[in-house]
């Protein structure tokens, strides 16, 4: 039977076949995952952060011994719920967010690690920032105390083809090396699922988030 952690040890032999640019950060994608199956591979396996997608689901797993980020669209209301939980927040995407996630931190004495959400194929029914609005954007993350740009992350669209998809990893990965420019606190690219993270990783990528190559289908 193939569990978890060799799904995910061989990731870690692939993609060190492919990084060619540096090391790359896996996180674990772990919503449906229970709790127990997630400190497996965060205590046996090179992957050492998990990443939730909805705030109700971060909550009830939560667990102080191990690292989460947040990964999934962020409503405003819930940010004060996951603050003191979070390592970095990934899609921050608008103004009232960033402002409440600045707000919140400040409250609780937090500098908040964040990534700037890019919807690279500009698909009006995602969340993120359209390309042109992401240097303006990183200059408002830069007037607040209470966070710190980590980045950028892209969504990409699902059913594109290869070459449509590498030009939204080039679109992303341009933005992020603009980015690195402007910021010294900027390391992070993350971009890349289970279906894409190899193009993902070639096309710069340092961060991918993994979840049906690690825990397998699931409902
Ligand atoms: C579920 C999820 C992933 C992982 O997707 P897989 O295709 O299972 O690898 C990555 N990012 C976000 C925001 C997700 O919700």
């Amino acid at each position: 039977m193939t569990t978890q952690i060799d799904r995910a040890n061989e990731i870690f032999q692939k993609i060190s076949e492919i990084a060619t640019h540096g090391s790359v950060e896996v996180i674990a994608a772990s919503k449906n995952v229970t709790l127990d199956i997630i400190k497996d591979v965060l205590n046996n396996t090179p992957i050492q952060v998990a990443g939730e997608n909805r705030v109700q689901e971060l909550i009830s797993k939560y667990d102080d011994s191990l690292r989460w980020d947040f990964i999934g669209q962020l409503q405003t209301n819930k940010v004060k719920y996951i603050i003191d939980k979070v390592r970095i927040i990934h899609s921050v995407d608008r103004l009232n967010l960033l402002e409440t996630i600045d707000k919140e931190a400040t409250k609780i004495d937090k500098v908040q690690d964040i990534l700037i959400q890019v919807n690279t194929g500009e698909e009006t029914q995602k969340g993120g920032l359209y390309p042109k609005d992401v240097m303006a954007f990183a200059e408002d993350v830069s007037k607040r105390s209470n966070v710190r740009l980590v980045g950028l992350m892209a969504v990409t669209p699902l059913w594109g083809d290869e070459a449509e998809l590498q030009k939204c990893f080039d679109t992303a990965y341009n933005i992020f090396e603009q980015l690195k420019k402007s910021y010294s606190s900027i390391k992070y690219l993350s971009m890349g699922m289970s279906n894409d993270y190899a193009q993902a990783i070639k096309s710069g990528a340092n961060l991918v988030r993994l979840g049906r190559a690690i825990f397998g289908e699931r409902v």
